[in-house]
């Protein structure tokens, strides 16, 4: 299918506090954001015209901006609100929503000092990440580039710059037939995928590696919500890449992934099992009920 340029497109899009038309959502060249990826954004989920756990992403947002020593300049609230105009105005009640800042033009220096906060969001529809194969299982293999040590990134950050690590990576797994690819964190244990977090069931536990090189994903929090809440045991902990030989079945969680069962990740086979697909159902159910039920589940 071909895809239609996110450029050309239909619509509305919310840009620095209105909705201006879709084609008309442009930034000039000499933006501070392109040249040195001072820029963060979110990705968000509608479910039947609810944004699943919107706050938290807004949240994540501005905390991701602060990080990069940036202010946006909208509050969580006004924010929210934008997010549901934009799916509103593009009539979805289902989608991808995204939710972007990035600093101006006002200098192109590697200094940002004196540059203007920029945000803009856009919505559109996008029904499943690994269209199919959320049960089957994906194929992945393990990327060359590692995620970096959290003293020489931000790496709680949902920052665009730490995404050419992860845009590499699935470059390479694409060009060699594999869906994802699997990182490693700086000194070789399993970090993520190239947008989802990954979690090993062995011997019936869940196991899932410890956040200090990657973003603590909210599906990854949910995911190991629901699972404490059906009795499951889950360890969050430093795994090493030969420990994946023990795994019965993998899988990884992302808001555009939602859960997805892996099959293979290089050498290593899984067979998609039980618990993936307990887990797979109760998130499925929850991205359905109203935020106050969410909230008191992820809360728990
Ligand atoms: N890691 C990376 C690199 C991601 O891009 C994402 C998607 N935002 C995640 C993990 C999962 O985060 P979340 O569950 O909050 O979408």
């Amino acid at each position: 299918m071909a895809l239609i340029p996110f450029d050309d497109r239909d619509g509305w899009i919310w840009l620095d506090g209105q909705l201006v038309p879709w084609r008309d959502a442009r930034l000039h060249v000499l933006s501070h954001g392109l040249h040195y990826a001072s820029s963060v954004f979110e990705g968000e989920r509608a479910y039947r015209g609810n944004i699943f756990r919107l706050r938290d992403h807004t949240e994540r947002l501005l905390n991701s901006a602060r990080l990069l020593m940036f202010e946006i300049p909208y509050t969580a609230e006004q924010i929210d609100t934008a997010c549901r105009q934009v799916l509103e105005a593009n009539g979805l009640t289902d989608g991808y929503v995204r939710p972007v800042a990035w600093r101006g033009t006002e200098q192109l220096a590697v200094s940002p000092s004196g540059t203007t906060i920029h945000t803009a969001i856009a919505a559109w529809p996008w029904p499943s990440y690994f269209e199919g194969e959320r049960m089957a299982g994906i194929r992945m293999m393990e990327g060359t580039w590692r995620r970096p040590p959290p003293d020489t990134a931000p790496t709680q950050s949902k920052a665009s710059a730490l995404y050419m690590i992860g845009s590499l990576n699935k470059l390479q797994a694409e060009q060699a037939g594999y869906a994802d690819a699997l990182l490693l964190d700086w000194r070789g244990y399993v970090a993520e995928a190239t947008g989802a977090n990954i979690f090993l069931v062995i011997d019936g536990e869940l196991h899932t590696p410890s956040c200090e090189a990657f973003l603590d994903g909210l599906t990854r929090k949910t995911v190991i919500s629901l699972a404490r809440r059906a009795q499951m045991k889950v360890v969050e902990r430093h795994i090493q890449p030969a420990e994946l030989a023990r795994a019965t079945e993998v899988f990884v969680t992302g808001t555009a992934a939602e859960v997805t069962a892996v099959r293979e990740i290089g050498d290593h086979c899984f067979t998609p099992g039980r618990i993936t697909e307990a887990l797979m159902q109760g998130y499925d159910d929850l991205v359905l009920c109203s935020p106050e039920a969410v909230d008191r589940v992820v809360a728990a």
